[in-house]
């Protein structure tokens, strides 16, 4: 199996390469060649079998290049222990024609896990298939739950080293609790003064410094990122549609063969653009419902076949979806229409303009997979308190859109069954979910917001979040931005 370039389609490598290199040259995202295709026998074969075995099944058809012990040895180091459950992503019935796919259970307690387990162990075999001999050190800037999965995920890999810096104001108590206590001798964290721009601009800026590539490289080191746009981090996410689909009908509500929708809670596109690979695939998979928050670029573009950022950006309680740009969305644009020029130009534009217009024939081919739709945070909110008073069902903000939008959804159209995806614990965004339970939360530190709602709704907090105030902090390391290379340097000495 080969992956090519969506900007260059004459460009093509191996998976190896393709999650080595993470970007093509020519800035494109690689995609599969060809999609893989699975029969429904193959399906029906998966639902007897683990997550860790349903995983074997897809992951081997995209990664030819390894071997089938390579593949199972990077599967039982991602999904193991770590995991608080045995189903890895089990599913919650909240009717029998609607399940909600909880993929909070790693150990960051939100879904970036499922890839961010997983990452490190692809990209340190795949550097070494491709003969690479330094060590990789990761540089994350964050805003929150991508720092800290990609920190845990790296902690201790052995050939890695991972740096990541957030902005001194801009992330959650909690999000910056667990970053600052991560465990592991590979890991640093530091904060950066100034918001998370300041700090996105200073890893670029250390990206394209060469000269200081030349002094890491006779280090032994060079410099890569995590970012969703590597095809090692969208790859991990299509087994759990399978799953999803397997567990469905184990459960008696669906038979083999019938059809499910999925909503999604999206914001750079790539969870949901697993789904529409998994269809493609074969999989019985009816609409993907891309679910957004007040920051409707997506809903937008799928209604008009206008992509436009020029807009206001709104900060949200859901802020994994605030986001103008959905770069996984090239991947679709280029596997839709074949075509890797109008790609380029498209992207051209986005970068230039802010906006392109893609024809009709492209628009309506992706409108027979996904429909859209989207709602502000009052919604959001009363969402949460419906669920957990009328359901018994705790739910966090991002999940909380997903149902909106498929309660939406539903009122115009055919109750098909549904898998709403669940993306992060309600615990790691205590401050609304409390706030929409009605509860005062103003000027209560992270921990303190962790035991109130579990003194307000009695659910278990999640382990890894439990007496986070009480683990040591290892990092309380403040740089200008204009000082962050001093940083890498120091620790890459
Ligand atoms: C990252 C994230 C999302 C958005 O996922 P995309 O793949 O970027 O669309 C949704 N919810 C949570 C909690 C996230 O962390």
């Amino acid at each position: 199996m080969k992956y090519i370039s969506t900007r260059n389609k004459g460009y093509s490598v191996s998976a190896a390469e393709a999650i080595s290199r993470g970007l093509a040259p020519d800035g494109g995202l690689f995609v599969p060649e060809t999609i893989p295709s699975i029969s429904m026998d193959e399906v029906r074969d998966m639902g007897s079998k683990s997550y860790q075995e349903r995983a074997f099944v897809i992951l081997q058809k995209y990664l030819s290049d390894f071997t089938e012990e390579e593949l199972k040895d990077i599967i039982s180091a991602s999904y193991g222990p770590n995991f608080d459950h045995k189903d890895v992503t089990p599913l919650h019935f909240v009717d029998s024609n609607t399940a909600c796919l909880e993929l909070w259970h790693g150990p960051t307690c939100a879904f970036k896990d499922l890839a961010l387990q997983m990452l490190p162990h692809l990209l340190t075999r795949s550097l070494k298939k491709c003969g690479e001999t330094r060590d990789v050190c990761i540089l994350v800037a964050t805003s929150g739950d991508t720092g800290k999965a990609a920190l845990d995920g790296f902690a201790d890999v052995n050939g890695t080293k991972i740096i990541v810096f957030y902005p001194d104001d801009g992330v959650s108590n909690v999000q910056k609790l667990q970053m600052v206590t991560q465990s592991g001798g590979n890991v640093l964290v530091y904060a950066v003064k100034g918001n998370f721009d300041d700090a996105q601009t200073g890893v670029k800026k250390i990206f394209g410094d060469k000269e200081f590539a030349a002094t890491l490289s006779e280090r032994g080191y060079f410099l890569s990122s995590a970012n969703s746009i590597n095809w090692g981090r969208l790859l991990p996410q299509i087994v759990y549609y399978f799953s999803a689909y397997c567990d469905f009908v184990n459960s008696g509500n669906i038979a083999w063969g019938e059809t499910l929708d999925y909503a999604v809670p999206t914001g750079n596109f790539g969870d949901i653009l697993a789904g529409w690979y998994a269809k493609k695939m074969g999989l019985p998979v009816g609409n993907l419902i891309c679910c957004s928050n007040a920051n409707n670029v997506l809903t937008d573009f799928l209604n008009t076949g206008k992509y436009n950022k020029n807009r206001p950006f709104y900060t949200t309680i859901s802020p994994s979806m605030d986001i103008l740009v959905s770069s996984n969305l090239e991947r679709l644009l280029f596997t839709v229409s074949q075509n890797d020029k109008l790609v380029s130009d498209m992207m051209k534009q986005l970068f230039s303009e802010g906006a392109y217009q893609v024809d009709d024939s492209i628009i309506s081919s992706i409108r027979a997979d996904f429909r859209s739709g989207c709602c502000d945070d009052t919604a959001t909110k009363d969402t949460i308190r419906k669920s957990y008073q009328e359901e018994d069902y705790l739910i966090d903000t991002h999940t909380a859109v997903a149902f909106r939008v498929l309660e939406q959804y539903r009122k115009e159209n055919d109750t098909v069954p549904t898998v709403v995806l669940s993306t992060a614990s309600p615990y790691k965004f205590c401050d609304s979910v409390l706030s929409a339970l009605g509860k005062n939360v103003e000027n209560s530190l992270g921990a303190e917001l962790i035991n109130a709602l579990h003194e307000t709704t009695g659910v278990k907090a999640p382990e890894p979040l439990k007496d986070l105030d009480k683990r040591e902090v290892r990092f309380t390391g403040v740089t200008e931005k204009e000082d962050m290379i001093t940083v890498v340097d120091q620790f890459l000495k």
